[in-house]
């Protein structure tokens, strides 16, 4: 049942200012931005919108921190203390974060707590934890010499993250780089920079010293001027693949590395020898978990043909059962969209269909103000319709029926994305052959989203390169020498 419950908890959150080495500022030129409360549309408080000039004096911080400063040449096992001291301080404020993101992107606080801060915090733990073994090896040359690799930083990163997992996008970043003994500028998304402002508050407890960590608040300008500036040393992107693309081509004239995680149309395969109570759940929950708005969704079912009017039809009964309304209430599966134009976006997607004659079942918008969009099945599509091949990023699933496992992973792969796919299947073997057929970053087999931090995850073909999580996600922040010494 959809319900819309409006009586919440006003929350106050006060004006945000940009912070550089390790001081709380306004923008250069005093410009600020209002912020909206998803739920109600209404202003719910203002940050500072940097400018490049603000990016800017953020890098020369990061840079000086990083050139003169102690955060590099520490033991790594000093660092990582300081980093899992950040993690305690997150838990002691974990109730006051899982509000503040909840809040700020209208996810459910419910899942605010069970999910976003614990993984932050277990983020911090993990990489304050290899931190000590951040360490290179003995070779043996062909020459007499003694020979060595050394692991060290990169120098400034650049943090950039989008609007749907704000704490953690910017933890996996963030605690790997610095683990490695960088220094980090953030920016955070335009819409939900609230976390990443009380991060910086949080690392600052901790002991990080003034510079290691800034934040610039703002849109594409302060953005593409950290890209920009040839003191950085790595880009660590996540957001569109389209603007993905513009990052790795501006990065390309300083040759700055970077890692961009990209977009997804992740592909959820239902064979009829699934469990299909369980699958239909799984199939639910990869849709309209966030409320859509999540890079690895399973937002393409696939079923196989002797099923597939028994998943359309148990879905058709499911859709209206989903709890939409707000976040703050504690039965909320599905909160509003994160903005005004996305939700329009989502929506003029659901209403192409309709116009194009596709069979829609569910949707519709809930009545009263805020970013709503309730979960909508889209039916029979044709591959390659837009509904099929673009990332919609909200709760709307398209369906598509099939005949063999071949051409089901046809299907599955046939989108510029490979970010996450999945099958569900009582076949072990199918289980192994469908996984590697895959092309996709991630794969879950009888479940969806299963996510931990020593697992990377990142993207296939458009999805993007590089990955986060896991010790491949320290490797991102670490570059190689060999010293050779002659005998
Ligand atoms: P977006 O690409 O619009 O913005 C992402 C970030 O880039 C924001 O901070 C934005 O201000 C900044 N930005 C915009 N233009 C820029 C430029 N020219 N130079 C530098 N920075 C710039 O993405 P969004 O709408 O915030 O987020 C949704 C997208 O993120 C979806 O496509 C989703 O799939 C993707 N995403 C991917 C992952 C992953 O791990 N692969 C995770 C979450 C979200």
């Amino acid at each position: 049942m959809t319900t819309m419950d409006r009586a919440r908890p006003r929350v106050e959150v006060a004006p945000g200012s940009l912070f550089i080495d390790g001081q709380w500022e306004p923008a250069t030129a005093g410009t600020t931005r209002e912020l909206l409360d998803p739920a109600t549309g209404e202003v719910a408080t203002t940050v500072a919108e940097a400018s490049e000039a603000d990016a800017e004096r953020a890098v020369a911080a990061a840079h000086r921190a990083f050139e003169e400063g102690p955060w590099p040449r520490m033991n790594p096992r000093e660092r990582g203390r300081i980093l899992s001291r950040a993690a305690e301080l997150l838990r002691r404020r974990a109730d006051e974060f899982a509000e503040l993101e909840s809040f700020d992107v209208g996810k459910p606080v419910t899942l605010t707590r069970a999910v976003d801060v614990p993984t932050a915090i277990e983020t911090f733990e993990y990489y304050g934890s290899l931190a000590a073994g951040i360490e290179g090896a003995a070779r043996t040359t062909a020459m007499p010499t003694v020979a060595y690799t050394r692991r060290e930083p990169i120098g400034v990163v650049a943090a950039i993250t989008p609007f749907n997992f704000p704490l953690i996008l910017s933890s996996t970043k963030i605690a790997p780089a610095l683990a490695a003994g960088n220094t980090v500028v953030h920016k955070p998304a335009v819409e939900t920079p609230l976390t990443a402002l009380r991060l910086a508050e949080v690392l600052q407890d901790a002991g990080l010293p003034d510079g290691v960590f800034n934040v610039v608040t703002g849109d594409a300008v302060a953005g593409e001027a950290l890209v920009r500036d040839p003191r950085v040393g790595k880009v660590a992107f996540t957001g569109s693949t389209a603007v993905g693309k513009l990052v790795a081509r501006h990065a390309a004239d300083t040759l700055t590395k970077v890692t961009v995680e990209l977009g997804g149309k992740g592909a959820n395969l239902i064979f009829a020898d699934a469990d299909l109570e369980a699958a239909i759940h799984t199939a639910v929950s990869a849709f309209v978990f966030n409320t859509g708005q999540f890079c690895m969704a399973g937002s393409r079912l696939l079923v196989e043909r002797p099923v597939y009017e028994d998943v359309l039809g148990a879905l058709t009964a499911a859709c209206p059962q989903v709890p939409v309304g707000d976040p703050f209430t504690e039965t909320t599966v599905v909160g509003p969209m994160a903005g005004p134009g996305h939700r329009a976006k989502v929506q003029s997607f659901v209403d192409s269909a309709r116009q194009d004659g596709v069979r829609v079942i569910g949707g519709g918008e809930p009545d009263g103000p805020g970013f709503y969009v309730s979960p909508t099945v889209l039916a029979d599509v044709d591959q390659h319709s837009p509904y099929v091949q673009e990332e919609i990023f909200g709760p709307v699933l398209t369906v598509q029926p099939f005949d063999t496992e071949e051409e089901a992973i046809r299907l599955a792969n046939d989108t510029p994305y490979g970010l996450a796919a999945g099958l569900q299947t009582r076949d072990v073997a199918r289980a192994h052959r469908v996984a590697a057929a895959l092309r996709a970053g991630m794969v879950w087999v009888n479940t969806w989203a299963v996510l931990d931090v020593s697992m990377p995850f990142g993207g296939y073909k458009q999805s993007g390169y590089g990955r986060e999580n896991g010790p491949e996600g320290l490797d991102e922040y670490l570059q190689t020498k060999s010293v050779v010494i002659a005998l």
